[in-house]
């Protein structure tokens, strides 16, 4: 079997994360390194490693993604707005091959992304 990655590790509880939200099909939990006052990634248990590598039988779990980051975006109060990311490959500059939602909120933010 391959490697578990960081993120089944911190479902497994191998690694410690502050966590903002978890169901049977995803978990949401703070970033170790934030980029923003608010920023939270939403992961789901089922390791998909990337939107590229999503399959059709997939979508109901990545629609399940977006509403959960809605959910804790409104239980933060991000009322004045909020970004959500998913990178997606080397050149998106995904890090973590496991597919997460990055919410991103308390700052404006600035656009095009870098
Ligand atoms: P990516 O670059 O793949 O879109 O995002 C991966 C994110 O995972 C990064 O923002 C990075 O800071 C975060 N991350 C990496 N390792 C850990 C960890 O061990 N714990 C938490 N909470 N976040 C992590």
């Amino acid at each position: 079997m391959s490697e578990k990655t960081i993120f089944q590790k911190i479902f497994d509880g191998e690694i410690p994360a502050k966590m903002a939200f978890e169901d049977e099909i995803c978990g949401a939990f703070y970033d170790i390194n934030p980029q923003a006052p608010t920023h939270i990634l939403v992961v789901p248990k089922k390791l998909i490693p990337s939107i590229s590598e999503m399959a059709d039988e997939d979508a109901n779990i990545v629609g399940h993604l977006f509403v959960v980051a809605k959910q804790i975006a409104q239980d933060l109060k991000l009322d004045g707005g909020f970004r959500l990311v998913i990178n997606n490959g080397v050149d998106g500059q995904q890090t973590v091959p496991h597919l997460h939602v990055h919410i991103l909120g308390g700052r404006k933010m600035t656009w095009p992304p870098g």
